[in-house]
């Protein structure tokens, strides 16, 4: 059996940079019903699932998770809609995690996405883009301790 240092030394290693992203499905695609479609899309590809949640973020939380966007015109509207339903928020690993699931979900603008991408397929606006994907290592490591504790990351 492992010593409690040794696992903590594991999981930390299981955690190295460039192998994780942060999804998050939005409210208007859960709404649609596309949970499962996304998933296994996500899972075909070769995505492990980390961390999963269903989850309804507050206007605080939707602010505090797109604070870096604050000052672009689109974010009171952004917040308004990511806290209008649930969501589902996974962390997702990968070899080279933050580049493989953005060429998987397509561009931000579901009109000018590639074809079956998760966004061309899901999304219905700039905005209503069926899914978040993290755009940096450090990024999807700040993401992802938003939503889960290390207890909740397997
Ligand atoms: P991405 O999600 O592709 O990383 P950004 O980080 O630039 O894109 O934007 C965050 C989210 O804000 C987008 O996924 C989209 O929902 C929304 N968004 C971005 N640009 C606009 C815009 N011009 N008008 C409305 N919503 C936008
Ligand atoms: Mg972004």
């Amino acid at each position: 059996m492992l010593s409690i240092s040794k696992l903590q030394i594991n999981k930390r290693q299981n955690e190295m940079p460039g192998k994780i992203t942060l999804t998050m499905i939005k409210p208007l695609a859960v709404k649609k019903g596309y949970i499962g479609d996304i998933l296994s899309i996500i899972i075909k590809s070769g995505f492990k699932i980390r961390a999963m949640k269903y989850l309804k973020l507050s206007i605080d939380q939707a602010k505090a998770f797109y604070k870096i966007h604050e000052d672009k015109p689109f974010y009171n509207n952004l917040v308004e809609f990511m806290s209008s339903g649930p969501i589902v928020a996974a962390t997702l690993e990968k070899e080279n995690a933050i580049e493989e699931y953005r060429k998987l979900i397509g561009a931000t603008n579901p009109e000018k996405s590639e074809i079956n991408t998760i966004r061309n397929l899901f999304g219905t606006s700039l905005e209503k883009n069926a899914v978040h994907g993290s755009d940096s290592d450090e990024n999807a490591e700040i993401e992802s301790d938003f939503f889960f504790s290390k207890l909740e990351r397997y």
